[in-house]
């Protein structure tokens, strides 16, 4: 079977797991200092991810809905808006920020164009009417293709925003896969934004973790909301060792990953009824079916009788995602059976 359903299927490496065993541990929720802990390991991991996204400080959070949770809690309590992107992971997948039982957010929504880049004219009318207390953006932006905001959108963005007195905060999940497809050091990247979070346990193949950045004191606040929704961990640093090795080996093969979707995209480009939605930069790939089938539940079923496993997202696509572990033979036998589909179900 070929597993193309997200890169959180991604699984450690012996070296990564290695790691583990020399790693210095300490209790983590034993805080001193701007709230940081007493595992070496996760203090050595926090500051390289500070360095490396060019901001003071860094929290591990044990999952990326939490890092995202606690970013935005640490700069909008309850009641206030978030202006978010339609279709964010945020505000799609994760919800709880706005669940009237839980984070008691509001939210009004902007758009962005074919290419996943947010609509600037958008985002300036609702900054305008007022009553906006975070930005947030996705990048790369998961559900538009695993579209790149390019740094001089999110520049713009971060102007607008500063202009009314509005923090940005990214969701990062798959930032490195941004920079990377965009070949720039990711503290270029994170300049135009107040806070960001990424995913360690996604392509970079960490078995869990995630890390939020930003300035002092917006981490510390980060920090007592990490505690409040339980995320506060003792001897992290098993967590945070594998997160260095990631840090420090696996961002820059995440171009074989982007190298494997353009193959998977390039050999179904010519399908007539089989259609990508936005561009393909990154390492994932987005297509519509409506045109063969009305329920692409059902299209997903087919696949995974030809030993594809895919899944649906936003109830109207279906995503195809390309990970550490995935090869270009895999990638081409996937198009393979895209192919065999179309010409069945348009037959
Ligand atoms: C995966 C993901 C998250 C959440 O990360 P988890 O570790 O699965 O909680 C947040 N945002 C985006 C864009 C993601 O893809």
């Amino acid at each position: 079977m070929i597993d193309l359903r997200s890169d959180t299927l991604t699984k450690p490496t012996p070296e990564m797991l290695e790691t583990i065993l020399d790693a210095p541990l300490g209790d983590d929720d034993r805080t001193h200092e701007l709230g940081r802990g007493e595992d070496p390991t996760v203090n050595e991991l926090e500051d390289l991810a500070a360095q490396i996204t060019g901001k003071q400080a860094a929290v591990l959070m044990p999952s990326g809905s939490m890092a995202n949770t606690a970013a935005v809690l640490a700069q909008a309590k309850p009641g206030s808006t978030l202006l978010v992107d339609e279709q964010q992971h945020l505000l799609i997948s994760e919800k709880y920020l706005f669940d009237p039982d839980f984070g008691r957010i509001k939210f009004r929504t902007y758009r962005h164009d074919e290419h996943g880049q947010p609509d600037l004219a958008d985002i300036e009318r609702h900054l305008d009417a007022g009553g906006i207390d975070l930005v947030c953006v996705e990048n790369s932006h998961n559900y538009a293709g695993g579209a790149v905001v390019s740094p001089d959108r999110l520049a713009a963005i971060h102007e607008l925003a500063g202009a009314h007195g509005v923090p940005v905060h990214m969701d990062g999940a798959r930032m490195f896969n941004a920079t990377v497809a965009l070949g720039i050091a990711p503290a270029e990247l994170c300049a135009s934004v107040d806070t960001l979070m990424f995913c360690l346990s996604k392509g970079l193949s960490a078995p869990v973790g995630s890390i939020v950045c930003g300035d002092q004191g917006t981490i510390l606040e980060v920090r007592r909301m990490r505690k409040a929704l339980g995320g506060a961990m003792r001897q992290a640093g098993v967590i945070a060792a594998p997160g260095l090795y990631a840090l420090r080996h696996n961002i820059g093969r995440l171009a074989e990953d982007h190298a494997n979707a353009r193959a998977f995209a390039d050999a179904i480009l010519d399908l007539p009824h089989t259609h990508i939605v936005g561009d393909v930069v990154t390492n994932i790939v987005v297509i519509d079916v409506s045109d063969l089938i009305d329920d692409p539940l059902s299209y997903c079923e087919l696949a995974a009788q030809r030993g594809l496993i895919i899944r649906p997202v936003m109830k109207r696509y279906i995503r195809f995602v390309f990970y550490r572990g995935i090869t270009r033979d895999e990638a081409l036998e996937a198009a393979a059976i895209v192919r065999e589909l179309e010409n069945e179900l348009a037959g």
